[in-house]
């Protein structure tokens, strides 16, 4: 399984979200506290964010482990952003290890990032997908069915395979969206900004965990989460 994490709120450094914190999403390729399936997540590594007067999201991938990215230490520090979404992979078994197989995936508008696994059997082939791995089909899938109805594609693939494991994590440079599905998530949400993450990147009290099944949204106006769980009300 991967790690990933999302900033939304006052400008940040990259090293800041990645690197720099005690159990950093670099700490976490190596290391990780809460991580359910997977010791390590050397498959590669991808951040993504907004530059200030830019629409577009810019993406920095590689299919090599984040710890061993001395030009991303080297640049991290120097840039900053309001939003900001990085992930490193641990690939599933059979899925290629490319540097297009590494999140976040993008359709130019909104980037995503996927911890899990799915059956490919049960999602629609994608001729836009970035790459053959099962994240990049979701992604594709995701992307083509809107993000207003992420929680619904997320209950129907679940449905469909029901060994899938689906914590998806997007941003679109002013809001987060998030769902839980099989793996862990925690937020913090401070003055400054809102975070997401797949685990706690350090010990502040603030940092809470969300249940399973659950689809969270962050505005710039707050959080609401809401149960992807059929049997309880919306
Ligand atoms: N199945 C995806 C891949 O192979 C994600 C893996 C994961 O969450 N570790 O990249």
């Amino acid at each position: 399984m991967c790690r990933h994490l999302a900033w939304l709120g006052q400008p940040r450094t990259l090293a800041a979200l990645v690197l720099d914190p005690p159990s950093s999403l670099l700490v976490q390729s190596h290391a990780p506290r809460r991580q359910r399936y997977g010791t390590v997540n050397a498959d590669g590594w991808g951040v993504g964010f907004w530059a200030a007067g830019r629409p577009e999201p810019a993406r920095w991938r590689s299919e090599r482990p984040l710890w061993g990215s001395a030009s991303f230490a080297s640049v991290a520090p120097a840039v900053s952003a309001r939003c900001v979404l990085a992930a490193v992979r641990s690939a599933t078994v059979g899925m290629p290890i490319e540097e297009a197989a590494a999140a976040p995936f993008t359709d130019g508008r909104w980037l995503l990032s996927h911890n899990g696994r799915v059956d490919r059997a049960v999602l629609p082939p994608a001729r836009d997908a970035e790459s053959v791995v099962d994240s990049a089909l979701l992604a594709a899938l995701v992307f083509s069915r809107g993000m207003a109805a992420l929680g619904e594609t997320v209950r129907e693939v679940g449905a469909a395979d029901p060994g899938a494991r689906l914590n998806l994590l997007a941003a679109d440079g002013t809001r987060l969206l998030a769902t839980t599905w099989g793996d862990t998530l925690s937020v913090l949400v401070t003055d400054e900004g809102t975070a997401l993450a797949s685990e706690p990147w350090d010990d502040d009290p603030r940092w809470a965990d969300v249940p399973d099944r659950t689809l969270v949204e962050v505005t710039p106006d707050g959080l609401t989460q809401t149960s992807l769980d059929a049997s309880e009300p919306a």
